[in-house]
């Protein structure tokens, strides 16, 4: 595995790089499918340790089936379990998504909250869900940092947080609030095309000569090899 820079680059450089992954995703969106707020949730709670195109496949039987979360409230989990499991993990994510459908219906009349503090407190929705939802869903400020975000920032330099909360407030120090929703979409998107795990295309990609990490893996392939 390739280590993470131990230095944060300069602020400048993080305001180039940024600028660049800008102009290399003009117009980012969720690679996942929805056509409502509540559609939304859902398949961000579906999308743990899954592909979004997983999760595209699975998502239209499911609110063919439970078009509201009224309807998903009322779901039987066995019947449920069948539409999602290919998703993975399906008996927790069925618990999660029943669940956050009965709080929807129950608490807040089938209408899903623009806030954090009440999205955060439905099943099984943390933080990062929280700012899926309310980045695309709502048009509000908040970055999202999943495993790419994660990987992509540290090796950009960006950040040395130790948590997503600690790469979060990281990257949103360097961007103004309106961009924190599109960074998050810069950053996955890159990491998928270019910037992949576990290996990084560093010379396809246009931020190379402001990434520590080329430097970083040609130190650590001209190490000598430990026998095993
Ligand atoms: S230069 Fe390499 S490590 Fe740096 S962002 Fe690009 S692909 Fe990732």
């Amino acid at each position: 595995m390739i280590p993470f820079p131990k230095k944060k680059v300069p602020r400048d450089v993080a305001l180039k790089d940024l600028r660049i992954l800008e102009r290399e995703y003009p117009n980012p969106t969720t690679a996942l499918q929805y056509r409502n707020p509540y559609e939304l949730l859902i398949a961000v709670i579906l999308s743990a340790q899954c592909t979004d195109e997983r999760v595209n496949m699975t998502t239209p039987a499911l609110f063919a089936r439970y078009p509201s979360p009224r309807d998903l409230a009322a779901a039987k989990p066995h019947d449920v379990e069948k539409l999602i499991k290919s998703c993975g993990f399906f008996r927790m994510k069925t618990k999660s998504i029943i669940g956050a459908a009965r709080a929807l219906a129950e608490q807040y009349d089938g209408v899903v909250p623009e806030q954090r503090e009440a999205l955060e407190a439905l099943p099984g929705v943390g933080r990062k869900t929280a700012s899926v939802v309310m980045a695309n869903a709502f048009a509000e400020p908040a970055l999202a940092v999943d495993t790419h975000v994660f990987r992509v920032s540290h090796r950009l330099g960006l950040t040395l947080g130790k948590t997503p909360r600690d790469v979060e407030d990281d990257l949103t120090a360097l961007l103004p609030k309106r961009k924190w929703g599109n960074a998050t979409h810069w950053l996955i998107l890159h990491g998928r095309k270019i910037c992949k795990a576990p290996v990084p295309r560093c010379g396809e990609c246009p931020l190379n000569s402001l990434c520590p990490t080329p430097a970083i893996i040609a130190r650590h392939r001209s190490l000598p090899r430990q026998p095993r």
